[in-house]
């Protein structure tokens, strides 16, 4: 199982003042809103079928064996076990760290609607942007808390209790498996809300598959067209191409 313990480190002990670690603390500060159903029209309904077919349990086993010699974001390759807790370019071992998670009104209007998007912001990057406004959290390693998968499904649960209109990954392209892994856990607890997959556009292709038809809306950067200026800015061989297959 990944991150088969429950334990949530805090090592970097900067959470947010008006948030706590998840694990059945107050993580809000103000009470939930009301009119939570309308939100809810279960666009997950087909993840609720992968997860009743063993479909979703079978990616999340498949993506977990690929951090045992990592290649979830290929052009990077590095190649370590993350299972045993290595880490390699994106400073991320087995467990995802989490830098914070809140009902956000920050982004594009449709997502965030009247009581924001469940954004969970993940530490660590497959990218080392030059210009990266979160430079600490993305680059710096050891930011933020680690959290199992049974948490993050938990984070996900109580952001839709919060009646946030959807679950928003954002920075997630390197913790792909563990995400896998916590929605089907989430999706058998009731989670029902978009799942929202806001990345760098630093995604492979077969990573992107395992994901298909469990996330609801991409949202990747394309930060580049041209792979020397990618290599230069972002520390990224060669994102060029990747970008290009999503579009
Ligand atoms: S997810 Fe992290 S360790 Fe795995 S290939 Fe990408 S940067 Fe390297």
């Amino acid at each position: 199982m990944i991150g088969g313990s429950s334990v949530l480190s805090r090592p970097g002990g900067n959470s947010p003042p008006d948030r706590q670690a998840p694990g059945g603390q107050t993580f809000f500060s103000s009470a939930p809103r009301e009119d939570h159903g309308r939100s809810r029209t279960n666009t997950t309904t087909r993840i609720r079928a992968l997860s009743r077919s063993g479909e979703l349990e079978e990616r999340a086993r498949r993506a977990h064996e690929v951090l045992r010699n990592c290649v979830v974001c290929p052009p990077q390759e590095c190649r370590v076990n993350r299972i045993e807790d290595e880490e390699g370019f994106c400073r991320t071992g087995l467990l995802p760290r989490v830098s914070s998670y809140s009902s956000h009104f920050g982004e594009e209007p449709p997502l965030v609607g009247r009581n924001g998007s469940g954004t969970i912001f993940f530490a660590g990057c497959n990218m080392r942007c030059e210009f990266c406004q979160n430079y600490e959290i993305s680059q710096c390693g050891g930011v933020g808390y680690a959290v199992s998968c049974e948490d993050l499904a938990g984070i996900m649960l109580r952001l839709q209790e919060r009646g946030c209109h959807n679950i928003n990954f954002v920075s997630p392209s390197h913790v792909v498996p563990q995400i896998l892994r916590a929605v089907a856990l989430a999706a058998s607890q009731g989670l029902t809300v978009p799942l929202v997959y806001n990345s760098g556009g630093y995604d492979s292709v077969e990573t992107l598959r395992l994901l298909d038809g469990v996330i609801d809306i991409y949202m990747p950067d394309a930060k580049y067209g041209r792979d020397d200026v990618a290599l230069e800015l972002s520390h990224a061989p060669p994102v060029t191409p990747a970008a290009c297959r999503l579009q």
